[in-house]
């Protein structure tokens, strides 16, 4: 099945759209806060995006139920069920976590009821209990609930806790909740139902969505989601279009990652729908791994001529992905990421 030129219309509106969503999120910095945005777009036949400010979900509607990514957070996972149940009428039936990071894997608990939830294998050993929901607030924050209702106001919050206040305000009730601040430290993962190893299959309602495991990349438990009907790979923070790898490759594996774009690059696709920024198409992979793998070429020919993570920063740029976002931010972060990686 190939794209129509409708499609491919319609793809180049979701694009441009999200492209000033993208560009208007950067401006105000990297935190779980923003703009407030969540919204469903298509991206082909029954296969959805969702957005919740920076972060970006995939799923796709069947007669049968619902096959989605990453639930996000329990607040965003709680829009995203009501939504679904809405506009489709069916219930969610398996939830795919991308890989353990918080930011994307937590929420899972609210399609418990209905979703078996699925994550390589890998996956369990790096995930936290989930927080409490009937968590108190921590004693430190406790003293900032003038009104003694059990929660913490924007207008009782301070410093740091009120410039983060919407990032940390999953469900966006206007009040912090002990559970909200303790799922914030990474602890609203729930576990899978089921893992695999290599490549898994889900069927429901007559279509097919693939899971692959391609290696160690952004982390040691990234799964591919691939929508062979819909011609589709959701990503997540492994592949982004236009855009730099977050800043130092923290959990990530180098070269092992380039090696894993390029089994992705193996799968008949035209859209790649990343975690974070504009969707894109197969050109756009091919030239972040290319990135990639000059970026590891400078940094690795640096250390084997003895040079510094600084001497590196002040030597390497690159001309043709300087459009990209962040370049001018996380340039510097993915040398010492790679560099220290590298050096490992
Ligand atoms: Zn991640």
């Amino acid at each position: 099945m190939s794209l129509t030129k409708n499609t491919l219309y319609s793809v180049a509106i979701i694009a441009l759209s999200m492209s000033f969503i993208g560009s208007a999120n950067a401006q105000r910095g990297g935190g779980g806060g923003g703009g407030g945005t969540r919204a469903i777009t298509q991206i082909e036949g029954d296969l959805y995006r969702f957005q919740n400010n920076q972060h970006f979900s995939i799923f796709l509607v069947t007669s049968d139920g619902v096959i989605m990514g990453d639930p996000i957070n329990r607040g965003a996972a709680e829009w995203l069920k009501e939504e679904i149940a809405t506009r489709f009428g069916v219930p969610v039936k398996y939830v795919v976590y991308s890989h353990h990071h918080a930011d994307h894997a937590s929420g899972g608990a609210v399609f418990a009821d209905t979703a078996t939830l699925i994550g390589h294998e890998n996956m369990l050993a790096q995930i936290a209990p989930p927080a409490d929901p009937d968590a108190a607030l921590p004693p430190r924050l406790a003293a900032l609930d003038a009104n003694e209702n059990g929660t913490v106001e924007l207008d009782e919050a301070q410093g740091q806790l009120a410039n983060r206040f919407r990032g940390l305000d999953a469900n966006r009730d206007g009040s912090l909740s002990g559970f909200e601040l303790a799922a914030a430290r990474g602890g609203d993962v729930l576990r899978p139902d089921e893992t695999y190893t290599d490549s898994m299959t889900l069927e429901l309602g007559g279509q097919t969505v693939e899971l692959h495991y391609f290696g160690k990349s952004h982390s040691d438990n990234m799964t591919i989601m691939y929508f062979p009907a819909e011609k589709t790979v959701f990503t997540v923070d492994f592949i982004t279009v236009n855009r730099l790898p977050f800043r130092d490759f923290a959990e990530g594996y180098l070269p092992d990652l380039i090696e894993a774009i390029r089994q992705t690059e193996a799968l008949d696709f035209d859209v790649v729908a990343p975690g974070h920024g504009v969707l894109g198409n197969r050109q756009d992979v091919v030239a972040h791994r290319q990135y990639i793998e000059a970026l590891v070429d400078q940094v690795s020919q640096g250390i084997a001529d003895g040079k510094s993570v600084a001497d590196l920063q002040g030597e390497i740029s690159f001309d043709q992905y300087s459009s990209w976002a962040q370049y001018d931010q996380w340039l510097p972060l993915n040398i010492a990421g790679a560099y220290r990686i590298l050096s490992e």
